[in-house]
């Protein structure tokens, strides 16, 4: 087979095996929000990571991004894009830009993303990753999250994809009225539950969304 010949037998592969994980990973779970289904259906998850893994990105797991870092495995990434509840225009606020793959869906919701990450080299990465594949209604800061974006804030959803010991006060400050806020929160590192908060007429309201094991989220607010 010649190269073009290879690279869409391989494109099929990917759109078959992307297929394959929203139907047996997502949907099967009970996520049925046709927004998060159509947007994991439409990301290139294998396009953020390695070219070594682009094999691996669909399969049920997380997957290794360099620095000791990962990106959620499928079903976390759909449950906590529908957990947020995302409408177009929305300006959101996301802590660990990690691979981009997470701003992407959000983007690709239609929402104004502001993304934070604390690895310069994953920001480079990332942020040169997002704007080749054109989402140009995402901002990608380097800086430590747990402090928010206080310049641009504030923001109707914030979502943090590592975990911590508390919820970071600059991010509640940050968070509009009404606001919804997805944070892994864990006494200690490795006893996470991913917390839904909720901003309304001035009170703070939590739910508890369950056991999750989020890489660390270090800063001044964090480990
Ligand atoms: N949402 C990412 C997941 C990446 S893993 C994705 O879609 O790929 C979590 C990321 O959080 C890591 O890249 C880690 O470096 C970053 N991180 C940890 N603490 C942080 C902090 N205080 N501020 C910003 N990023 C942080």
């Amino acid at each position: 087979m010649n190269r073009a010949g290879r690279e869409s037998f391989t494109l099929k592969g990917f759109l078959r095996n992307r297929e394959r994980m929203v139907r047996e990973q997502i949907e099967a779970r009970g996520i049925t929000d046709e927004r998060v289904l159509s947007v994991m259906r439409q990301v290139p998850r294998h396009l953020f990571v390695d070219e070594a893994l682009q094999m691996q990105a669909y399969g049920d797991h997380p997957v290794p991004i360099g620095l000791g870092q990962t990106l959620s495995q499928p079903y976390i990434v759909a449950l906590m894009t529908s957990l947020l509840v995302v409408r177009p225009r929305m300006r959101i606020l996301e802590i660990g830009t990690g691979s981009g793959y997470q701003a992407a869906i959000l983007a690709a919701m239609g929402a104004e993303v502001f993304t934070v990450e604390r690895i310069k080299q994953l920001y480079m990465t990332s942020r040169s990753r997002l704007l080749q594949m054109k989402y140009f209604n995402v901002r990608v800061k380097l800086d430590d999250g747990t402090l928010g974006w206080p310049e641009l804030g504030p923001f109707d959803r914030i979502i943090v994809t590592a975990g911590g010991p508390e919820v970071p006060a600059p991010l509640l400050e940050q968070l509009t009225d009404p606001g919804i806020m997805l944070i892994p929160v864990g006494g200690t590192r490795r006893d996470q539950r991913l917390f839904r908060i909720f901003k309304k007429e001035g009170r703070i309201h939590q739910e508890d969304h369950g056991s999750v094991a989020f890489v660390d989220l270090v800063g001044s607010h964090g480990w």
